[in-house]
């Protein structure tokens, strides 16, 4: 038995989404004594999304199937802690100390896969009604408002496909209020949300988001006519991008983008010998896919420093 089965692990992943599950598989293929550590229970971002058409080898599965598939798949190579969150990460000399919710473990790497948490508008009634009408996840809460009048706010691909989705499932009245003069989303999104009659409002921004015990009406504010307007809605989810869940990166003194986004090299290294970063918290193209090619080349780049053969 080596000294790592006795003490901890040779490679902690944080994060159970995409990058996570996919980097644990190539480590445990690869002979690497592996942990995964996910505050909540797995899947990520991608766990929410209705459908996902762009992942090769599926041409069309819901977020939460394959999440489910991945989550299989790598607790046969690794042990998956869920509802284990990292709270601190120190490194000694080449050893890191993982402190979790739980205990402490040690490791000789570390890959964080934490991926990125829904950007707020940071408007009054926002934080107040959330829970109450105000939702970050249309296929999470979309049910409750079936036959009820919605908006959504954002332009790119996520605010797109919330709509959709919402119009889908029966809302009576789904707005998409942008701020700017054009949608940021693929084209197709743009297409099929007005095929579905989806009413999109641009050049608009969301002032407050007004009710007493739920969400009633939104005050907008019209950015070429200066015009302020109510819009009486009963739910609004708000689709306007993610920022990245960097702490426990920034505490380890890893580099990071001005945006907030681990900056890694071509093997996934960052700039603390020993950790790796994969997935949506590197930024880029944040799809599923680039999630599990990063999480495995992270996982083989990790040979590095544990003393494995490169198995390629
Ligand atoms: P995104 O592409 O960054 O779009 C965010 C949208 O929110 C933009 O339209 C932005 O406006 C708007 N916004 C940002 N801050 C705002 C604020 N404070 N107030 C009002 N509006 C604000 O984010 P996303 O749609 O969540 O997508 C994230 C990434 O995942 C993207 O790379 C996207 O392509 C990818 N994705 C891909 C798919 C797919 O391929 N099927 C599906 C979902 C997501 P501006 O346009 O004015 O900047």
């Amino acid at each position: 038995m080596s000294v790592w089965e006795i003490m901890g692990y040779e490679l902690t992943i944080i994060g159970a989404g995409p990058a996570g599950y996919s980097a644990s598989i190539y480590a445990g293929r690869s002979g690497i004594k592996t942990v995964v550590f996910d505050k909540i229970g797995g899947g990520g971002l991608a766990l929410v999304s209705p459908n996902i058409e762009n992942y090769a080898g599926f041409e069309s599965i819901s977020g939460a199937e394959l999440m489910d598939k991945m989550q299989k798949h790598a607790s046969k190579y690794a042990d998956i802690h869920f509802i284990e969150e990292v709270k601190n990460i120190t490194k000694n000399e080449n050893l890191f100390t993982i402190e979790t919710t739980n205990k402490s473990y040690l490791s000789k790497a570390v890959i964080l896969c934490m991926g990125t948490e829904y950007r707020k508008l940071g408007i009054p009634g926002e934080q107040e009604l959330q829970g109450k009408g105000v939702s970050y996840c249309a296929t999470c809460d979309g049910f409750f408002f079936k036959e009820k009048k919605v908006a959504v706010v954002g332009g790119g691909n996520s605010a797109l496909i919330e709509a959709i989705f919402l119009k889908q499932i029966g809302c009576k009245e789904v707005y998409l209020i942008h701020r700017r003069d054009q949608l940021r989303a693929e084209k197709t999104y743009e297409d099929e949300a007005r095929a579905k009659q989806v009413r999109i409002l641009l050049n608009k921004t969301v002032e407050k988001i007004n009710g007493e015990q739920k969400v009633e009406y939104l005050e907008t504010y019209d950015t070429k006519s200066s015009n302020k307007s109510k819009l009486p809605v009963d739910g609004i989810f708000i689709s306007i991008g993610e920022v990245p869940q960097n702490t426990l990166a920034k505490e380890l003194g890893v580099k990071l983008d001005e945006k907030g986004y681990i900056i890694v090299d071509r093997q996934q290294k960052t700039n603390v010998r020993g950790v790796y970063a994969a997935g949506d918290i590197t930024g880029g193209l944040r799809q599923v896919i680039t999630a599990c090619a990063e999480g495995a080349i992270a996982a083989l780049s990790s040979t590095e420093v544990l003393g494995k053969k490169y198995p390629y």
